[in-house]
């Protein structure tokens, strides 16, 4: 799988809001849109959310859109995208390693001072 280029990062952001009809895309989002497979596959994704929350909705309380266009980029999300830093299974693995050594060498401190103390 491709990663996403930063251009679909930057127009990530503006699809619910477009799908949803609240807001235009503008010129230079439209072209990439219409040539990217991976921000039409987005633009397809959101349509379908928006028919099953439609189908959902109780007409007798209809909430305002921008509230749609929130649920659309929370459940994509968020956006602009913000990804939770997890690390590598090598670094988890030198941090635990170096916080044991840390933890060690605090002992051996600790234990020598306190054999000196007494
Ligand atoms: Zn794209």
């Amino acid at each position: 799988m491709r990663r996403r280029s930063t251009e679909c990062d930057a127009v990530a952001g503006a699809l619910p809001a477009y799908v949803a009809g609240e807001a235009d895309l503008d010129v230079r989002s439209e072209h990439h849109v219409a040539r990217c497979l991976r921000c039409q596959a987005d633009v397809a994704r959101y349509r379908r959310m928006l028919r099953t929350l439609h189908a959902l909705r109780d007409d007798s309380e209809e909430p305002p859109p921008s509230v749609l266009s929130g649920i659309l980029t929370s459940l994509d999300g968020g956006a602009p995208r913000r990804r939770a830093w997890v690390p590598e299974p090598w670094v988890a693995l030198g941090l635990a390693m170096a916080a044991g050594a840390i933890g060690a060498t605090g002992v051996v401190v600790w234990s020598t001072r306190r054999r000196q103390i007494s």
